[in-house]
């Protein structure tokens, strides 16, 4: 199964790809996350993301694209993969489509997780997320079993740098302008499925799974 989330900052893409990994076995890929991971390590990949990761606006793609399609062509995404935060952009998209038409596959499943803009902001302040896996929590909307610590792996949870008020306004307006026309590029490859992001989360997964099945 190959599956991309689509979805605005806070949408909820991370919290529900990790549950359709699991559920499918088979992995999780989060371009921030591996953004992230370039950062602290200092690479040169990480030191150039991060000047545009901070003022809310995308990586360009010439630097995206490369590194997503590398990391799809490892050997444990030959049953499949979910990705998250890609693409973000329609040459992003389209950059996946021939590579994957090369090998005769094709995305399966577009899941477009629609929430209001009023909402985004609460959910972003709240968000607590795990440097080691990636898991992902809300302080009130989705605490972890002890305060801090992350459920998988006992890792102590950070707040974003980029989840402030001022940055996450600025990624929504950059979602408008550049992502939300995947919504339309993948209802138009006939794989869009929409799901009610105001739901609980496991409600959520539950409308998610239904549609894929
Ligand atoms: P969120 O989960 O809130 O949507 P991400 O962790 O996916 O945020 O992304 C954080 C930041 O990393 C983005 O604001 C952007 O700067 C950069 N980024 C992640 N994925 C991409 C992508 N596919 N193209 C360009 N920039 C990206
Ligand atoms: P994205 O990857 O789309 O940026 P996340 O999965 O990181 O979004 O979720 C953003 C924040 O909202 C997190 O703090 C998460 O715990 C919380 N969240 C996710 N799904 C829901 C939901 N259905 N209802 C309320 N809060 C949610
Ligand atoms: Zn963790």
């Amino acid at each position: 199964m190959k599956i991309v989330m689509l979805g605005a900052p806070g949408a909820g893409k991370g919290t529900q790809a990790v549950n359709i990994a699991k559920e499918y076995n088979i992995p999780h890929i989060s371009t921030g996350d591996i953004f992230r991971a370039n950062i602290k390590n200092q690479t040169e990949l990480g030191m150039k993301a991060k000047e545009y990761m901070d003022k809310g606006a995308l990586v360009p793609d010439e630097i995206t694209i490369g590194m997503l399609l590398s990391r799809i062509a490892d050997k444990d995404c030959d049953n499949g993969f979910v990705l998250d935060g890609f693409p973000r952009t329609i040459p992003q998209a389209e950059s996946l489509k021939k590579a994957l038409k090369e090998q005769g596959a094709k995305i399966d499943c577009a899941v477009d997780i629609e929430v209001p803009d009023e909402d985004i902001i609460n959910r972003m302040s709240g968000r607590r997320s795990c440097p080691n896996c990636g898991g992902t929590y809300h302080v009130t909307f989705n605490p972890p079993k002890q305060e801090g610590i992350c459920d998988a792996c006992g890792t102590e949870l950070v707040q974003r740098a980029d989840d402030k008020p001022e940055t996450v306004l600025q990624r929504l307006k950059t979602y408008h302008e550049q992502t939300q026309p995947l919504i339309e590029f993948y209802e138009n490859e006939g794989v869009l499925v929409t799901v009610d992001g105001t739901k609980k989360p496991s409600e959520v997964l539950e409308d998610i799974l239904g549609a894929l099945k």
